[in-house]
């Protein structure tokens, strides 16, 4: 019997990627990763505003666009239940 063979189509998109110039990345640092209500640190994707942010997740996960406190677009994209409170900091990157 042959073994299936494990992810030969990922390994060559990967392999493509690597090929296309750095795309615009954006720093986070998950604190309390272990409690229902985890804390989020980033900078805001379009104005690099420090931000830390508290949701918890109950499995009922959706796509929130929380807005930025300082520029007021969408600082970031979280895949979570809810985000309870955003507050401005500044940013431990700069
Ligand atoms: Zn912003």
């Amino acid at each position: 019997m042959k073994t299936p063979i494990e992810r030969p189509k990922r390994r060559e998109a990967s392999d493509d990627q690597q090929e296309l110039p750095p795309t615009k990345c954006q720093k986070m640092v998950f604190l309390d990763c272990d409690k229902p209500v985890r804390r989020i640190i980033f900078e805001c994707y379009h104005c690099r505003q420090g931000i830390i942010a508290q949701c918890h997740s109950n499995g009922n996960l959706q796509r929130l666009e929380p807005a930025c406190p300082n520029c007021g677009k969408s600082a970031i994209r979280l895949e979570t239940t809810e985000v309870f409170e955003i507050t401005a900091i500044p940013s431990p990157w700069q």
